[in-house]
């Protein structure tokens, strides 16, 4: 295995975790990894990582990723410390790309600026939700971007603006290239209502996300986009008699049928079998193929 050869090219930098425990599907074997607190860690880290030929990905909270059950060949990188950390100066948000959007969400709201409340209930980090251009009730990531900071895999930082960011429906240039985001800084608004009303507001799409999600099972959230014609996909797997349909441990959630559940000790070959039925089910049925939102840890589109 290649984690073998990162341990044994650094055995008291890597560590062998289980996957599982690092994404929201709880599904994934072993792989090497290695947590990163500063800029500095982070840029030494992937030049030893590509000079010694080890793969290796950012992985956030894991929380739109299908990753192995028999384990990932390469390094899994962590940002944690400064690079988790956020600030306000002002209606600016100042983030590391591993910050926890809900914690970065909810203290917006106490600090009664408006614009981030949408992504209470999206379970990532911000450097994974700049990657996917996340997005809830007609609002994404993307509309917030004052500048995202940038660390090439050759060690050079780069601010980048939204535009030069390639922001599209759930998509980013960083789905296309290596580049790692380190930071972003977030325009809020000061103006809106108190910080009460945004609580609230909070509260309420927490409400009503627990009422239409199946967030009592082990998930990765939407598994398909919205295809061009605007179709809601689980309005077109329900339509094919999918919702409830299992494979192995993974289920079309009875709840939400663009979700897949782990029912239990599902794999991620019970997951993409799961998929792929519903992709052809749908495209018998409607003519549609849907693309995948979730993405397999590691994948470059
Ligand atoms: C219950 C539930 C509800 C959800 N609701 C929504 C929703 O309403 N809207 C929505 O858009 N999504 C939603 N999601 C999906 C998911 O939370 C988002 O896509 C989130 O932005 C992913 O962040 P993450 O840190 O978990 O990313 P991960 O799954 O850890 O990683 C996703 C991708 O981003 C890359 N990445 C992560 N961090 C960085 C970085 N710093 N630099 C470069 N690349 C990086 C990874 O390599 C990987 O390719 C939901 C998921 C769940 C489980």
């Amino acid at each position: 295995m290649i984690f073998d050869r990162a341990l044994n090219a650094a055995p008291d930098r890597f560590q062998v975790i289980q996957l599982s425990r690092y994404t929201t599907w709880e599904i994934g074997g072993p792989t090497a990894s290695v947590v990163v607190n500063t800029p500095e860690e982070l840029a030494e880290t992937v030049k030893f990582l590509s000079e010694n030929s080890l793969p290796w990905v950012i992985l956030g909270r894991g929380s739109n990723t299908l990753a192995p059950t028999e384990g990932w060949h390469g390094v899994v990188v962590l940002l944690k410390g400064e690079l988790a950390e956020f600030s306000f100066n002002g209606s600016l948000l100042t983030a590391g790309g591993g910050a926890h959007l809900p914690s970065m969400s909810g203290a917006a709201c106490s600090q009664g600026l408006a614009g981030l409340v949408f992504a209470v209930g999206i379970p990532g980090t911000v450097g994974g939700a700049i990657f996917m251009n996340a997005g809830a009730y007609g609002s994404s990531i993307s509309e917030l971007v004052k500048e995202v900071r940038v660390l090439h895999p050759g060690g050079s930082i780069e601010y980048l603006t939204a535009e030069d960011c390639g922001f599209g429906y759930r998509s980013s240039r960083f789905q296309k290239d290596d580049s790692i985001v380190l930071g972003v800084m977030l325009g809020l608004s000061d103006k809106a209502v108190s910080s009460g009303g945004l609580r609230g507001e909070a509260r309420e799409i927490l409400r009503l996300r627990r009422r239409k999600f199946p967030l009592h099972a082990p998930n990765a959230g939407s598994v398909f986009r919205r295809p061009d014609n605007g179709s809601p996909p689980g309005k077109l797997i329900e339509d094919c008699g999918l919702k409830g349909y299992r494979l192995g441990g993974a289920m079309v959630s009875p709840v939400h049928a663009n979700f897949i559940e782990n029912t239990g000790g599902a794999t991620s070959s019970d997951v993409m079998r799961l998929i792929e039925l519903v992709i052809h089910r749908v495209r018998q049925a409607s003519g549609i193929t849907l693309k995948r939102e979730i993405r397999k840890l590691g994948e470059r589109i």
